[in-house]
Formats: structure tokens, sequence, C-alpha cells
């Protein structure tokens, strides 16, 4: 199965780029978010448990050795010998900008490092910490702003309790790109209240905006989150795999051609995941999408 084949994937994009294999490794430098600490609101996003989809980084640590143990394992596993330290874990701009500084660069002295890829909010990317991403992209670092926005339909994201609106992602892709930053944008399918047709207009719609990639993912209800209770209250229905792949194999499919997938699916972690459990099956659901895109393939010819 070579997906390059029908997706314009990130790892090609890295690769085609740097002559090599380039992973990324999970930082953790125990951020907040605004959603949590009071700011914007305290109980979180309803299907947020960062520990859930972020469980290799959940313990905090030095930043050095953090990125020295996941480069020594992902190396192990895959070769690469470069690779973009990822701060993952809640609002990864949620911060003055000197600590910032700190961080970024201590996570890229490390050997091996070429670049940071930042998730955060976009109700989170005030100028100075735009300027500063900006100021390692000049330097020639490979620098990638991921904004979490999950659905542009703000009935939706009031519902997930996401605590800031459309509009205000729209503001924060116009300002990045003025600073000429690379943007990700991460998408869940099968939120609550919605059909697959907004899943497919909220991608069309950050598409219309000039990102540069997507990452997607199906809602994973998990433990400890708002989202399970209303799950066990039968107030939510969970996503097929069928439902899934048929979403995603056409956002694929209408993609521009230079728009790049970060990620095509999320592997819930048993541990924490309570629904749908066939997302735990990463190489199931990418191989039935892998079929639907041959098919549209061969239909289309
Ligand atoms: S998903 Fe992100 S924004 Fe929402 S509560 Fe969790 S860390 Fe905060």
């Amino acid at each position: 199965m070579d997906m390059t084949r029908y997706v314009n994937t990130f790892g090609r994009y890295l690769q085609k780029k740097y002559g090599e294999k380039v992973h990324k490794v999970s930082v953790n430098a125990s951020f907040t978010c605004p959603n949590r600490d009071g700011t914007k609101g305290i109980g979180g996003c309803t299907f947020c448990n960062n520990a859930s989809f972020s469980p290799g980084s959940t313990k905090a640590g030095a930043i050095s050795d953090q990125i020295a143990q996941a480069k020594e394992k992902v190396s192990a596993r895959t070769g690469a010998q470069k690779f973009i330290a990822y701060f993952q874990s809640y609002s990864n701009t949620y911060g003055s900008v000197e600590d910032l500084k700190r961080y970024y660069d201590e996570a890229l002295a490390q050997p091996g490092i070429i670049g940071l890829a930042v998730g955060t909010r976009p109700d989170c990317v005030p100028e100075p910490v735009l300027e500063l991403l900006a100021t390692y992209q000049h330097q020639g670092y490979e620098v990638w702003l991921e904004l979490g926005l999950q659905s542009s339909f703000d009935h939706t994201l009031e519902r997930i309790n996401r605590g800031h609106t459309y509009d205000d992602y729209v503001d924060a892709v116009n300002r990045a790109k003025a600073h000429g930053l690379k943007l990700c944008t991460h998408l869940i399918v099968g939120l609550p209240g919605e059909e697959p047709e907004e899943s497919l207009i909220s991608f069309d719609r950050v598409v219309a905006l000039g990102v540069d990639a997507i990452k997607i993912h199906p809602l994973h209800i998990v433990k400890g989150t708002q989202l399970a209770r209303q799950w066990r209250h039968g107030e939510v229905t969970e996503l097929t795999m069928e439902s899934y792949t048929d979403v995603l194999a056409e956002m694929i499919n209408r993609a521009p051609e230079d728009l790049l997938f970060h990620r095509l699916t999320g592997s819930g972690e048993r541990q924490y995941l309570l629904s749908p459990s066939w997302s735990m099956h990463k190489w199931d659901v990418l191989g039935l999408l892998y079929r639907k895109l041959e098919n549209s393939c061969q239909t289309s010819n």
C-alpha cells in the first residue's frame, strides 16, 4: 500500500525537501490551556483528555532529555536521523514570549533537530509569538504552526466547548500567513451533531483560506471527558469506519495538489479509548481508505 500514490503526505514532503527521512518527536513543555485554567473556561473541550492523544509525551522533564529519549526510539524504529520537535500537549504558545523562546531554543539546540511544530489554539497566537516563530523560519528551520480548529461551525464549537469561534481561527490564519508561516489545521470528523457534509464544508473553508496542510482524525470518545458522559447517556452517536473513510476519501479527492496531509487518522490509545474501537486499528482504517481511493481513481479514469 503506497498511500503517496493518492495523498500528498507530510512524510513525502519532508523526504523530498531534506533528501532523507524526517520524523516528529513529541515534547511536553508543561503548558496549560486557556480553556482549562479559567481564562476561557475550566472544563476544556468536551473531547479533551490530553493524556489520551499524546500519551508518549505526558511525562514532562527537561526538553533536552525528552528529545534524546524520543529520538532514540524513533530512530531505532525508522532509521531517521533528522527530527522536528513537536510541541504537542495543550496550547504550546500559551506563555510569555521569553519562556516560549527558551523552550523552542532548547529544542532546536538538540542534535538532529531541524525544526519545530507548535500545536496551539487560534486564540493563542498574539503577534509577538508569530514574530518569534517567523524568526526561526528566517534562520532556515522547518517551522509549522498547527492550529486546532476541529470544526468551522460556531454551533459545533460551542457544543464542544472550544471557547473560540471560527472567526478567531480566520484571524489567526491571516495573521500567521502575513508572517509567512506554514500552517497546518486540525479537523475532527464525527463531532456531535455534525453530518459528513459539515466535515466536508469545514475542510473546504479551511482549504480556501490557503492553509498548507491538514491533520484529520475521527472523534475519539475517551475516559475522563464530558463527551464520555454524554456518550454513556446515549447523547452522542459514534462514527463508523465506513463513514470516516468515505469523508476522508472525499477530502483527499477534492484537495488541491499542493495541500499536505500531516495525518489521516488517529489511533486511539487502548487505556483511554471508549469508542470507536476501530480507531485503534490504524492500518485497517488506512487499508480501507486506500481501497476507496483506488476505486474512485479507477471510476474517474
Ligand atoms: S483540546 Fe486543546 S484547547 Fe481544548 S481543552 Fe484540550 S488542550 Fe485545551
